[in-house]
């Protein structure tokens, strides 16, 4: 499983279809892509391989858009099938999110969001995390980075997740516990990444996000890394990559 992601000057799409063949290497079942450029969003995921996705994807009229995420699913909630594959997107649909890991307390979770009338259209953990983080941005009036935080100190598991926000597009946020996330740091551009292959060829400034730790990746700011737990700010370790 893999996830990749692009935010920037550059559309998105070649960078994230390559970036996800580059990641096969790791086992998968299904994949998708979602596309956004600031107001029309493309999501099309499938069961099956990247280059069926590629072949739905060039069929339809426009891959257009400077923000992009791919995803690799190895299924361990819900079978493999279209629905399940991942991008999710919350009840509102401005929450779009990629997930490799486990919410191992997502039934609970899904039970409160429930109660709450949250409605799911597939068995996956994953379409839990985002609706939670929905809920808390609602509820405590937060925005999506203080969001994130807050819905993760109430998942036991393990996650690289990205997930951005429709109504702030020039915004993606990521965060890992137990599975890998590189970042690629370029002139206002930034890339997201399993590991470093889908963005080499572009920067060779790439952070590795340690456990518990998230980064909010905004093109007009410089990067700001966080502690899930207590929100205090880490400083970023760039690390040069040999090409
Ligand atoms: N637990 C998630 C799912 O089953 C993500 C699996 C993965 O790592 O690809 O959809």
């Amino acid at each position: 499983c893999g996830i990749v992601g692009y935010i920037g000057h550059r559309e998105a799409y070649p960078i994230v279809l390559k970036g996800l063949k580059r990641l096969e290497y790791r086992g998968y079942d299904s994949a998708g892509i979602a596309l956004y450029d600031g107001q029309d969003l493309n999501l099309c995921k499938t069961k099956g391989k990247v280059a069926d996705l590629q072949a739905l994807l060039e069929s339809e009229i426009s891959t257009a858009g400077q923000l992009g995420m791919g995803h690799t699913r190895w299924a361990t909630h819900g079978v493999p099938n279209d629905v399940n594959s991942h991008p999710h997107y919350s009840n509102s649909g401005n929450l779009i999110i990629i997930h490799n890991g486990i919410i191992e307390n997502y039934e609970s979770l899904k039970k409160e969001l429930i109660k709450r009338g949250y409605t799911f259209q597939s068995d996956t953990d994953t379409e839990v995390l985002v609706n939670l983080i929905e809920d808390v941005m609602t509820n405590e009036k937060v925005k999506l980075g203080k969001a994130v935080q807050l819905a993760l100190n109430q998942v036991v598991g393990a996650y690289a997740i990205a997930v951005f926000d429709k109504t702030r597009p020039k915004e993606i946020v990521v965060a890992k516990l137990g599975s890998p996330l590189a970042i690629g740091i370029g002139e206002e551009e930034f890339f997201i990444a399993s590991d470093a292959s889908p963005f080499i060829e572009f920067t060779d400034n790439a952070i590795y996000l340690e456990d518990e730790e998230m980064a909010i990746l905004r093109l007009d700011k410089d990067i700001k890394i966080r502690k899930i737990a207590d929100d205090s700010l880490v400083n970023p370790y760039i690390q040069k990559l040999q090409l």
